[in-house]
């Protein structure tokens, strides 16, 4: 059994039910999911859209390696209505592995950590509030310090606190 960590998103349709369905989901095929953040609204990253995105970080058990989880995951945003353009663009549900275990994976279909976690404040902000101040897997660094040194300046704000 491992602890992955994950960060879901999306800015198209009912993002809130889109994260909570995402969730029912994830406890349905991945396993256990032991903690939760708020609900974050960010700024698109990387591209113009009108609508904003909402960001969640979870933890689960799991008792899948990381590429079936990773094939999971692509399975679970498929069923939630995510169609791929093949450029980043507005999307209904992402789901990324930020961290597997203590492990540090690089194939040609997964990296992990993710390696755009340090420059992203809409991943960090609700990563903050489930690793609280230990140190990151892998990284060696506790979400605080990377939030410290992190040149995202775009607007997060909390959507909904965790329940
Ligand atoms: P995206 O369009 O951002 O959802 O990218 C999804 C693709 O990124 C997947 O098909 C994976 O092969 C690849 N990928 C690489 N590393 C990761 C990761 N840590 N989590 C999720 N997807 C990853």
């Amino acid at each position: 059994m491992e602890e992955a960590i994950l960060l879901l998103g999306g800015n198209l349709g009912n993002r809130e039910l889109a994260l909570a369905q995402a969730m029912k989901k994830i406890e349905e095929r991945v396993g256990e999911i032991t903690a939760h953040s708020s609900i974050y609204e960010s700024e698109p990253w990387g591209f113009e859209d009108k609508n904003q995105f909402l960001n969640q970080a979870i933890k689960v058990n799991t008792e899948l390696n990381p590429q079936q989880l990773l094939e999971q995951l692509l399975k679970i945003e498929q069923s939630l209505g995510r169609v791929r353009t093949g450029k980043v663009s507005a999307r209904t549900i992402d789901l990324d592995i930020l961290f597997y275990g203590n492990e540090k994976i690089n194939t040609d279909t997964l990296t992990i950590p993710h390696p755009r976690i340090h420059e992203r404040l809409f991943a960090l902000l609700p990563l903050a509030e489930i690793t609280s101040n230990t140190n990151l897997p892998v990284l060696k660094n506790t979400t605080e310090e990377l939030i410290k040194v992190c040149q995202d300046k775009s607007k997060i704000t909390i959507f909904n606190f965790k329940r």
